[in-house]
């Protein structure tokens, strides 16, 4: 711990907070965040060179594990043959042609430099396509931090308590509705009252930023279908869901087909991208093709591309998927009896390779306001124990967690045993 607190204080000097993102300074749970020096497959080792077995996956892109030696290898190789151009690369279209392949509702996606940069240019779109102005989004939901998404978001600004952020002019929120998630009655209301003026709704399919909370039965089935009677542009934000809790995403599990889906975490491998696409005549109005301006300097960056597409390839192998799932249920499974068996009330839920769970007694959760009830206290004490033992999870109880396919049997029984301890720890 010393040199992790000695690097943050240092750290704190001269940049905001410490940090670059603000859930990394461990606000909500106290203490001191880890500095981290390396990491490899499962495991990260922090500046005191204590190791962890890693359950954040850098939020999400690890999915096949820190430092995969084939990833590692081919950006070396494309390091070699210049950083950026500015100019077309045949990687760009490979990068595309993959992801078409694996989402079928994507056919022709604009690769931007992170989520933030994909859902704000999804909603321009989406207004440049609809000639409407006003949007929809759910409350616990976050699409980054661009002004119009940055009302009542998930994630950060759930742990910090704010739920918009000061700097963000009310006019440029006021085309942004927001609605209860998993509401059908809240949004059968709102097209029923105003439908024909929405350009789209944005949604994280799946929640991930608060926590992990799945769409109800038929929720998303019933937002398809209002959108479509409507014109009303449907967009999944996948940047955290896609290629990660099925090759082809939420829209594959739930069978329900977006109009743009956005992009981001994994099909970077490790190196900041996002991605928007859909729909070709919608997509199609993008400049050039089309007069919504979006750009980007770095945008479509070879060694990016190169990280991205090597983590693609390599998770399209046969079963990665289905074997992810069985990790996060042999997980969840072992973190919940562990619970039980010292009365401690917890509710579980994943789906491939991210999941959630709720010191809570219901029995699922599915609202903002369950998140909101949980117990946080236990949840913060848990928090410490696990990272004391080495079990490095998400520092608040609003985010999602993520394992990897390099996450062993005995990785997962050792993260089992220690929360049994720190179960017992945190009391009844
Ligand atoms: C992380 C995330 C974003 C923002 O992506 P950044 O790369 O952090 O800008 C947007 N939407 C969702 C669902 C996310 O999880």
């Amino acid at each position: 711990m010393a040199a992790s607190a000695e690097l943050f204080q240092h750290a704190q000097k001269v940049i905001p907070g410490g940090v670059n993102s603000p859930v990394r300074a461990f606000g909500s749970v106290g203490g001191t965040p880890r500095f981290v020096a390396q990491a490899k497959g499962s495991r990260m080792w922090d500046s005191d060179n204590h190791e962890y077995i890693d359950y954040i996956g850098s939020w999400g892109p690890m999915v096949l594990g820190h430092a995969h030696p084939e990833v590692i290898k081919a950006v070396q190789e494309a390091a070699e043959l210049g950083l950026s151009f500015g100019a077309p690369t045949s990687l760009e279209t490979t990068m595309a042609e993959l992801i078409c392949n694996a989402v079928p509702s994507i056919e022709k996606v604009r690769m931007v430099s992170s989520g933030t940069e994909a859902t704000m240019s999804a909603i321009r779109l989406a207004r440049g396509f609809t000639g409407r102005d006003n949007i929809v989004k759910f409350e616990g939901c976050y699409h980054g931090h661009s002004d119009a998404l940055l009302v009542k978001a998930g994630s950060g600004a759930l742990t910090l308590g704010v739920p918009s952020s000061p700097g963000v002019p009310a006019a440029f929120t006021q085309h942004t509705l927001t609605l209860p998630f998993n509401d059908a009655d809240a949004l059968a209301e709102l097209f029923k009252e105003t439908g024909d003026s929405l350009a789209c709704v944005i949604i994280e399919p799946i929640a991930g930023n608060m926590n992990f909370v799945e769409p109800a039965e038929g929720y998303l089935q019933t937002l398809r279908e209002l959108c479509t009677e409507h014109g009303t542009v449907l967009i999944f934000d996948e940047v955290m869901t896609g290629f990660r809790v099925a090759l082809g995403g939420v829209q594959e599990l739930y069978s329900v087909t977006p109009d743009i889906t956005t992009l981001g975490k994994v099909i970077g491998g490790g190196m900041p991208v996002g991605a928007f696409g859909g729909r070709t005549d919608i997509m199609d109005h993008i400049a050039p093709k089309g007069p919504v301006y979006q750009a980007g300097t770095l945008s479509g960056n070879p060694i990016a591309m190169t990280a991205g597409i090597k983590t693609l390839q390599l998770l399209n192998a046969p079963g990665f998927h289905e074997e992810l799932g069985k990790k996060s249920q042999a997980l969840l499974e072992g973190l919940k009896s562990a619970a039980d068996k010292n009365g401690i009330p917890l509710a579980c839920a994943h789906a491939g390779g991210m999941f959630g769970f709720f010191f809570t007694d219901a029995a699922k959760v599915s609202t903002l306001d369950q998140v909101m009830a949980c117990n946080t206290t236990q949840f913060n004490a848990f928090f410490h124990a696990m990272l004391d033992a080495g079990i490095y999870l998400a520092p608040s109880s609003f985010e999602a967690g993520f394992i990897s396919i390099a996450h062993s049997d005995d990785d997962i029984a050792k993260t089992i045993s220690a929360a049994d301890k720190a179960f017992a720890s945190i009391g009844g």
